[in-house]
Formats: C-alpha cells, structure tokens, sequence
C-alpha cells in the first residue's frame, strides 16, 4: 500500500502523524511511505531522518494525497478535503460529533475515514485519545503554576511553597486519565491538591495510591463551592462520554474565589466545565474574569508537538500497520476495536454513536 504523511495545516498544530520509526516499520513490511517536505520539522523530525527509514519525501500536500492510505493528526481541513479521493483511507481525529459540515464534507468525498477517537481496546477504552489525556492533564499544572505567577495576573503565588510558608491549594475536578495526571504533577510539586469524582470506586482506588498530600473528596454541589474558596488553581477534568461536559462552576460562584487565582478548564473542548470558560489559542490562552485568570486552551497537547507526536504515533503506529497489511475490512474483522474506528465508507456514516450524535442514519 502506499501510505502518505502530509504536514499539518491547522494553526498552531506543531505535530506529525508518523515518526520516521514508523515509516521504516511501514516499509520493511513492504509499503510505499511518502512524507510532505518539512512535514516533521515543528516535532523535531527533519527530512533526512525519513529519507534514512525509506520513506520518499514529496515535495507538495497534492504529492501526498496520491496514496492509498493518509495517516495524520488533526481532522481534515478544507484544502485536505478537496484532495479527497473516492476509496482513500484517511486515519486522523475526526470529531465529527462535533461537526456535521466535516462530516457531510467528508461524506461527499466518500473517504474511508477512520477516526482515532472512536477507536476502543479490550477494556472499553479509548488508547488514541489517552495519550493526549496524560499530556493535557501533565500540562495543566505547569500552564497553572506559570500563571499563578503575578506578572501572568495570577495570585503570586509558588504552587509547592517554601518553609514556612504553605503551598497552593489545588482543587482537581474529575479524577480520569486529565486528572490523575494533574494529580501526580501538582503533588510532586509539593501543592495541597484536592481530586474529586462522582466515581467512588475511582476515588477508594486513588485513595490507596495516591500520596499523602492528596485528597480525594466526593465531587456535589457543596463541596465544590467549599473547594473552589480555598483553591489557588481549579483544573476542570471532567467528561461525560458523548455529551457536552457538566458546569459544574457557575460565574456566580467566582466571587467565591480568591482574587488573582486561576482556572485550567482542559474540558473546554467538550464546551467546559465553568460557565464562564470560552475556547482560547495558545497565542492568547488566557484571560480574566472577576480577578480570576482562565487557561481555556482547546488543543494542548499541540504546544508540546514532540512529546505529543511521540505519545500519538507510538499508540496509532499498530493500527496504522494492521490496516496497511490487510486492509481496512479484514483489519477490523480481526479487532472490532480498530472496527468502532470507522465512521464513513462510500459515504454513509457506519458508526452507530457518531450517526445518533448527528441525528443521521448508520
Ligand atoms: P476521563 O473519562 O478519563 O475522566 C473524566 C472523569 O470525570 C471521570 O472519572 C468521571 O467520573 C468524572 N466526572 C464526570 N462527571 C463529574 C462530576 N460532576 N464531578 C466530578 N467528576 C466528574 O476523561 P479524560 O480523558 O480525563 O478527559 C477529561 C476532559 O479533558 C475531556 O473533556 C477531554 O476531551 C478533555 N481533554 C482536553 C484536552 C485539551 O487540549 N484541552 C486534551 C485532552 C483531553
């Protein structure tokens, strides 16, 4: 098969869908690679080092899309689509619940595509979307800690303390894969952090393993509004899966919160879990609202493109070679995982959740 890596053109998107391990395991197995000159540049992969694993650079996006099989990051976009050819598989995110204008734009292209974050394991969950999870929940807590600082308009304040004098409160909102890793950053820092969940099954096992200066505290109304008066730093990691995340932090309830504190809602690509949260970009990730700073960056993973790259392609590479290898169709009949990842062929929707989210027919 030949498979093509284009470079990626949404703004601010610093990563690439294969490393050149990638495309050497690709070609030893007998497969064309062609990569976009440049593609790999922004995650640290230059050229030469896809040139040394086989893979043929091309120089143009249109060179690219010539293959059978397109392996990228983020969901197509506009000029990606217009290369669309009938039959051409294309593994990405997708997130067509989110869109039904990609959606019917994809469906008319009638692009095999396949999405990474309907792709489930033999535990239910979702390993191409976890690694991103680890990386965002990791990073909420270093982009918290920087804008607490005061020239961020943050409290002025050094999340793991001195001695003598305390550390940050740091209340955590969800105890998933974004709030576990929120968890572990914030309490090697040294912060008072408090990890509440509606799970209480989660929150008896990350009693157990978590350290002692993390609490784990049944997530209801009232205790967050307790929560939110003593907290420094809020991260908000919650998810209902398929559905817009729950406010769970109403504007009202700012003026509970300290002046200067900040919020670091990761949920906003779900719509976010503080009413007063909207979409920001990492040129302006911040702003503020009733002396409370918002962290509301909806791809953060994207700011640290080599750690996310490598995260990304070492859980999609497997994938990407079982469909190279046999085929889509016999691909998923062998891992009805890999087969929940399908959501279009010959432009039908055929996964049955993204279908019911758009009130189209699977
Ligand atoms: P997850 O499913 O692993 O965890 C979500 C947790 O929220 C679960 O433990 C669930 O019990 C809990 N929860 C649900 N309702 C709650 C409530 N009312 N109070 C407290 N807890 C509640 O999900 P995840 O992988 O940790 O992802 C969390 C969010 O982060 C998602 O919206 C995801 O899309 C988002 N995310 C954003 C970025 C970004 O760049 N902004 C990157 C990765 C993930």
């Amino acid at each position: 098969m030949r498979v093509g890596v284009p470079r990626e053109v949404k703004a601010d998107e610093y990563r690439i869908g294969m490393m050149p391990v990638g495309a050497e395991a690709l070609v030893k197995a007998g497969h064309t690679v062609l990569v976009e000159a440049g593609a790999g540049v922004s995650s640290g992969f230059p050229d030469d080092d896809y040139v040394r694993a086989g893979a043929t650079i091309v120089p143009t996006a249109d060179d690219v899309f010539t293959a059978d099989m397109i392996v990228k990051v983020k969901e197509p976009q506009p000029a990606e689509i217009s290369r669309f050819r009938p039959g051409q598989i294309i593994f990405t995110y997708m997130h067509f619940a989110a869109s039904k204008q990609l959606t019917q734009a994809c469906m008319e292209s009638e692009i095999v595509a396949i999405a990474y974050e309907t792709i489930t394991d033999k535990k239910g969950t979702l390993p191409l979307l976890t690694p991103m999870s680890e990386i965002a929940g990791k990073m909420s807590i270093q982009e918290g800690a920087k804008y607490l600082e005061k020239p961020m308009l943050g409290r002025g304040i050094l999340l793991g303390g001195v001695p003598g004098v305390p550390p940050a409160d740091v209340v955590i909102l969800g105890a998933g894969v974004v709030g576990v890793n929120a968890a572990k950053i914030a309490s090697g820092m040294g912060a008072n952090v408090t990890l509440m969940d509606i799970n209480l099954d989660r929150l008896r096992y990350l009693d157990d393993v978590m350290p002692a200066n993390v609490t784990t505290i049944y997530s209801d109304l009232h205790t967050i509004r307790e929560s939110l008066m003593k907290a420094d730093l809020v991260v908000g990691a919650v998810l209902i899966p398929g559905a817009k995340a729950p406010r769970l932090v109403t504007r009202e309830q700012l003026k509970l919160m300290k002046n200067g504190a900040v919020i670091v809602d990761v949920a906003i690509d779900q719509g976010g879990c503080v009413e007063t949260a909207r979409p920001t970009t990492h040129q302006q990730p911040t702003y503020v609202v009733d002396g409370v700073v918002h962290y509301c960056v909806t791809n953060m993973p994207g700011a640290v493109g080599r750690t996310s790259t490598i995260a990304l392609c070492n859980a999609t590479l497997p994938y990407a070679l079982k469909i190279a290898n046999k085929g889509y169709e016999a691909a998923a009949a062998e891992d009805p995982g890999l087969g929940q990842g399908i959501n279009l062929v010959g432009g039908r929707v055929v996964n049955a959740a993204v279908a019911e989210s758009l009130s189209l027919k699977a």
